[in-house]
């Protein structure tokens, strides 16, 4: 492929990606296929000689598109949205295009600064202390981990870096039982072990139980364990229960145990003034994780990591072979000792597009229009007679069953909704997802598409209706 050819394909493109997102809400949200009906099309072996661009993007929308799931579409509510707006795509194209790989101060100079200022502008807008900077990690997941890393740097003054675990000395992590998976795999990686993880109770609201912990780091003391971090949850996967920081915050402070936040997915709503009473207490949290690749309209992946002691992450990371000095390194970031990967891809791009395109009005807009979405369904589950909400809805996800009333065994429910929802995952009309509170199987419903109007709320709550209803009828 030549520039001319390139030039020509990628109006095309463009072309293709504005019709792509006037029409999605028409596609099927789910494919309608077999595991193994896409890879029997593709061929054994790459190819051997050159194969034209129109052949490849006949393949594309002959192979492919039969067989994508449309998390772009408003009727894909399932999980959390992984967000993306007409700014982002731009950014997008403009990161691949440069294509530079961002480790350290020289090898982009602009892309460190200005994830630098990005982190600096959203930490402002989300209202975290001053006395935190930030960094792009990928995923939650991954700032997860760079996190419990960072408590077991400190708690072991740097030794395990230097000479790995040595003693049978118990390290014991806290999290509520609805924190999510990520927290256990971080455990696991950074060698702690699981079963030093305490998984403590929560409420009826589904939020950590906050005396509970005590008891558990007060029963670790004296068993001459040493409670090491504790992970609290600002929206939880499940439900988007948040759980009580302030308290959790004194815990830590009184027991000097590293606390990190997470709020991969709620961690948006903090932009709304309204909603800052969720993070009370974060000063003293010693790390904090939010992805606007989820509810804030930028691409996968951006995930925004914070900490409060920049002098511990980097310690914990720093790597300093003489291939990769450079003169500057006193007077400059070097991303690539913030976190886990060497190479970095150039992501605050799309979020300085994102942020100024929408403004902080523009993204206010949305997120309070997406809640309210959800907070009149809510009321209108809450009402029917067959339907019932099995959690509080703080934000913008719904936990309902169908429920009718002359049904009051719990493993027909659950059997019913399993069905319910596997009925509305093969209709490709909606996508929703599951999860279990207080062992029911429960339905979850999430608001939040970048595109999400009201039209479209109202079909999803009528198909619910109307397959539930044919359900036992
Ligand atoms: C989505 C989610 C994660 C994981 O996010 P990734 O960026 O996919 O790793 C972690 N915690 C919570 C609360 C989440 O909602």
């Amino acid at each position: 492929m030549d520039s001319d050819e390139f030039r020509k394909q990628a109006h095309q493109l463009v072309d293709w990606m504005a019709d792509y997102f006037e029409d999605v809400e028409d596609y099927p949200v789910k494919p309608d296929v077999e595991p193994g009906d896409i890879s029997k099309q593709l061929p054994e072996s790459a190819p051997e000689n050159s194969e034209s661009f129109e052949d490849m993007f006949n393949d594309f929308e002959e192979i492919i598109m039969p067989g994508m799931t449309h998390w772009e579409s408003p009727y894909f509510m399932g999980y959390f949205p992984a967000n993306k707006s007409y700014p982002s795509v731009l950014a997008e194209m403009l990161t691949a295009t440069l294509g530079a790989q961002c480790m350290s101060w020289l090898t982009s100079p602009a892309a460190t600064e200005l994830e630098e200022r990005m982190m600096e502008w959203l930490r402002e807008l989300i209202g975290l202390p001053e006395n935190f900077t930030g960094v792009i990690e990928d995923t939650a997941s991954t700032s997860t981990l760079c996190a419990l890393l960072m408590a077991r740097e400190q708690v072991t003054d740097f030794g395990v870096n230097e000479e790995g675990f040595t003693s049978t000395q118990r390290h014991t992590v806290y999290c509520s039982s609805e924190t999510h998976s990520s927290i256990e795999k971080g455990v696991k990686i950074a060698g702690f072990g699981r079963q030093n993880l305490r998984k403590i109770p929560v409420n009826e609201d589904f939020a950590m139980q906050a005396d509970e912990l005590e008891k558990a780091i007060r029963e670790d003391l004296e068993n001459g364990h040493t409670p090491t971090a504790v992970v609290a949850t600002i929206g939880t996967t499940g439900s988007t229960a948040i759980d009580p920081l302030k308290e959790i915050g004194q815990i830590c402070s009184k027991y000097d145990v590293f606390l990190h936040v997470d709020a991969a997915y709620a961690g948006t709503v903090l932009l709304l003034p309204e909603k800052r009473w969720m993070n009370e207490g974060i000063e003293h949290a010693d790390s904090f994780v939010f992805n606007p690749h989820k509810w804030m309209f930028t691409n996968f992946d951006c995930s925004a990591f914070y900490v409060q002691d920049e002098a511990l992450l980097v310690r914990t990371f720093e790597i300093m072979p003489e291939y990769l000095k450079t003169p500057e390194d006193q007077r400059v970031k070097n991303y690539r000792d913030w976190g886990i990967p060497l190479g970095r891809r150039f992501r605050a791009l799309k979020l300085w597009f994102v942020l100024r395109s929408f403004g902080l009005e523009g993204l206010q807009e949305k997120i309070r229009h997406h809640i309210s979405l959800a907070q009149d369904l809510k009321k209108e589950i809450e009402a029917h007679k067959d339907f019932e909400l099995l959690a509080p809805v703080p934000l913008n996800t719904i936990c309902f069953r169908f429920h009718p009333n002359y049904i009051s065994d719990e493993k027909k429910l659950d059997e019913l909704n399993e069905k319910l929802l596997n009925q509305i995952q093969e209709s490709g009309k909606l996508f929703l997802t599951h999860t279990k509170l207080n062992g029911k199987y429960t339905i979850r419903i999430v608001l939040g598409n970048t595109n999400l109007e009201k039209r479209h709320v109202d079909k999803a709550w009528n198909f619910i209706k109307d397959t539930s209803a044919e359900l036992i009828s």
